[in-house]
């Protein structure tokens, strides 16, 4: 039973899906004109960890769709501003998107449709709200008339006179209240446009999530998801769109929001220039994995921080948890406490706790098993923790065979030179002979993991113990690289004798 606080309630409430054969999410996506700065991850990282765990509990029978707003007059200014076309700003951007996304371990939506995609679908869901009487036409502009629905506040509980007090900004005077929202507006010159029933024009930014939703989800779905900054109005006026074009659905049966990400107490956003991006953390050594334990290591609906701390903290946990858990057969049902923890409105912070114990335990295929739902400990995010830097004992456990064909080639024995270059390439360790007369060597890519993949728990430990002096219970890496290397020194010199 999962249970999710729904911002429509304000409670948090036992999710009940209309077809548990298939289970349906939105989420606002990016508007693409620069780099996604870490806060416009967070929502990212905590929506893939309830896709996750929908995946998980409905056998995998989940529609996750998340937006691409292609058609932005930020997007316009970016282009104006660098002379470059639109289009390629566009790719350029979701192309990067992708990149770090990915590199955060966010598994991609199954549907993620680009706002240029879905003009004509717009057009004719604004067509059908003017001919219901909930938009009207003026100057060019098509506006949604916010007194024609009742429920207009209700998700983000404001009352229509309270926001026109708040509103501080001039009003178009064509505009019947100033709470009525563009749905349509004029382009001109080299504003990108398209024809409709109002002349050239481009949507508003709100109407492309309820024409996509409608299209790839139906009138009514489960889940709607995004940052808390979204709630008004830009899914106020999502729900009144829809629901008004489409009165025999309900739109979104649960909202959720994710608190923001801040720095010094304020929301990390591009306006205050506050921010730093997911590439940025990247190019500084700060593995996507880590980045995406500090994200989750605080509750979703809670403010949080970035702090060095909470980085030093991640990094030494996966650490030892991807030592424990290397080559490990993760075959089993993740812990159900984690389940449990996540089930209760996305717990993250207490699943983690929850890995800890584990590790702790020392129950490594259940630890493995459980942290897939939180995304970590996953093959394609462990590239950090490989050794880069060769280790000092396995230069000890090499050295001997090393100095041994420095000695033959003194000695012009180059056929025993060769001989142990060719044993060593063999078992994937290839060396290279320096201009300053040394001797480095290298593992093939994965062949140390390979390795350890193809033995048993209990050879395994039997090679730390023999060879590393260690109890087999905690396998660092560079324990795991040293005993491959100390295995094929063993091999190499039977070969030789
Ligand atoms: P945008 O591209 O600005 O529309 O934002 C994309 C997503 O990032 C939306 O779901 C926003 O709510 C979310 N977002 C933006 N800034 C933050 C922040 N500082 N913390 C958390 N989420 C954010
Ligand atoms: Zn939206």
């Amino acid at each position: 039973m999962i249970k999710l606080h729904n911002t429509k309630t304000r409670r948090k409430e036992e999710f009940t899906p209309i077809d548990p054969a298939n289970v349906r999410m939105y989420v606002c996506g990016p508007t693409v004109y620069d780099r996604a700065h870490l806060g416009n991850a967070r929502p990212v990282v905590v929506f893939d960890v309830l896709y996750r765990l929908l995946k998980h509990v409905y056998n995998g029978k989940v529609t996750y769709v998340r937006n691409f707003t292609d058609v932005d007059d930020k997007i316009n200014a970016k282009a104006a501003e660098t002379g470059r076309d639109i289009r390629q700003i566009t790719d350029e951007t979701i192309k990067w998107y992708h990149e770090d996304m990915d590199a955060l371990g966010a598994l991609r939506p199954d549907f993620e449709p680009r706002a240029t995609e879905y003009i004509g679908p717009m057009v004719a869901m604004i067509q059908g709200l003017i001919d219901k009487g909930h938009a009207y036409e003026a100057e060019g502009h098509v506006l949604f008339d916010v007194n024609s629905y009742d429920a207009y506040g209700a998700l983000s509980g404001r009352r229509l006179e309270d926001m026109r007090a708040g509103e501080r900004v001039e009003v178009a005077d064509y505009k019947r209240d100033p709470m009525d929202f563009v749905l349509w507006k004029p382009s001109t010159g080299d504003q990108p446009g398209w024809e409709s029933p109002w002349g050239f024009g481009r949507p508003g930014w709100h109407i492309e999530c309820s024409a996509m939703s409608l299209d790839l989800l139906g009138e009514s779905f489960d889940i709607h998801g995004g940052g808390l900054d979204l709630q008004f109005p830009h899914h106020e006026n999502e729900i009144a769109q829809s629901c008004c074009a489409n009165p025999t659905g309900d739109f979104a049966h649960y909202w959720l929001h994710n608190e923001m990400l801040q720095v010094e107490g304020k929301k990390m956003s591009k306006s205050l220039g506050n921010f730093f991006t997911v590439r940025d953390l990247l190019e500084q050594g700060v593995p996507g994995e880590v980045i995406r334990f500090v994200l989750l290591s605080t509750h979703y609906r809670s403010p949080m921080d970035w702090t060095e701390k909470k980085v030093k903290e991640a990094t030494e946990a996966l650490r030892k948890w991807r030592g424990l858990t290397e080559g490990i057969d993760p075959s089993t049902n993740p812990s159900p406490a984690l389940v449990a923890a996540l089930s209760d409105d996305l717990n993250t912070a207490a699943a983690i706790a929850e890995l800890h114990k584990l590790a702790k335990s020392g129950d490594a295929a259940k630890l493995l098993a459980s942290a897939k739902i939180l995304g970590l400990l996953e093959e394609r995010l462990g590239e950090w923790h490989r050794p880069k830097v060769k280790h000092d004992q396995a230069y000890t456990l090499i050295g001997a065979l090393l100095r041994r064909r420095h000695l033959a080639k003194v000695d012009k024995n180059y056929s025993l030179a060769d001989q142990i270059r060719n044993e060593l390439k063999k078992l994937h360790i290839s060396i290279e002979d320096l201009p300053n007369g040394k001797t480095t060597f290298e593992v093939d890519d994965g062949k140390e993991i390979e390795f350890f993949n193809s033995m048993s728990i209990d050879e395994r430990r039997k090679i730390w113990a023999d060879r590393l002096g260690d109890d087999g219970k905690t396998i660092a890496i560079d324990d795991l690289y040293n005993g491959y290397i100390g295995y094929v020194v063993e091999q190499v010199e039977k070969a030789l004798k």
